[in-house]
């Protein structure tokens, strides 16, 4: 490990204020039963344990989306799973592990809104990267951290091709750590390293 960005303890008190801001916006919007819409995979182990401290009577679902983006204006968004939940008139929280450049962010809330039509759609976010000049201004209803670190970050649901996602701390990863999971990715799948590309 390079450096320590959120410790397991770090993590549980976030999810804990965080919980505790959406009950009230969910009292005050009088939500019959409002959706928690986790994005996978990143998100999955952010929004267990964001779920242990809502009190609010609510349903989960899920959502895995990617984008690509084309040139620095545009971008596409790919829905890989859909909501199972019919999301009409709604109050809804997209859960979402980051928003660093925002445009996956851009365009799901955009899809969501179009598609689904909820009455109201909030956006929740572990993580904030902070971008001195954004290319989308995506403000999440409900922020975790804002961070300064640039670099590429694992842990708590954040992966590397698929590995670290389960380690219960996020933390910027060592030239060892990639070097130890390259080795194991390509034992997994010797043609790993031409996908990588
Ligand atoms: P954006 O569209 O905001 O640029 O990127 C959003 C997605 O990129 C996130 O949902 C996440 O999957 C991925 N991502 C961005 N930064 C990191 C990072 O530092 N580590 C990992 N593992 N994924 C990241």
């Amino acid at each position: 490990m390079e450096k320590l960005i959120l410790s397991e303890v770090e993590v549980e008190a976030i999810c804990e204020r965080l919980a505790s801001e959406m009950d009230k916006q969910m009292d005050k919007d009088g939500s019959n039963l409002p959706v928690l819409l986790g994005i996978m995979n990143g998100a999955l182990p952010f929004m267990y344990q964001l779920v242990k401290s809502i009190k609010h009577p609510n349903e989960i679902d899920t959502m895995q989306v990617s984008s690509y983006n084309g040139t620095v204006s545009t971008g596409e968004l790919i829905v890989k799973k859909k909501p199972e939940r019919n999301l009409e008139g709604k109050d809804v929280y997209i859960i979402e592990d980051i928003i660093d450049t925002g445009l996956t962010m851009h365009l799901l809330r955009k899809y969501i809104m179009d598609v689904y039509k909820p009455r109201h759609l909030y956006v929740v976010i572990m993580i904030k990267r902070h971008v001195d000049k954004p290319h989308y201004q995506e403000v999440a209803d409900f922020t975790g951290v804002v961070l300064e670190e640039q670099r590429y970050i694992v842990g708590y649901g954040f992966d590397y091709y698929g590995i670290g996602r389960c380690l219960p701390y996020v933390f910027v990863p060592s030239e060892e750590d990639f070097k130890t999971w390259d080795a194991i990715l390509t034992k997994d799948n010797p043609d790993y390293k031409n996908k990588k590309k």
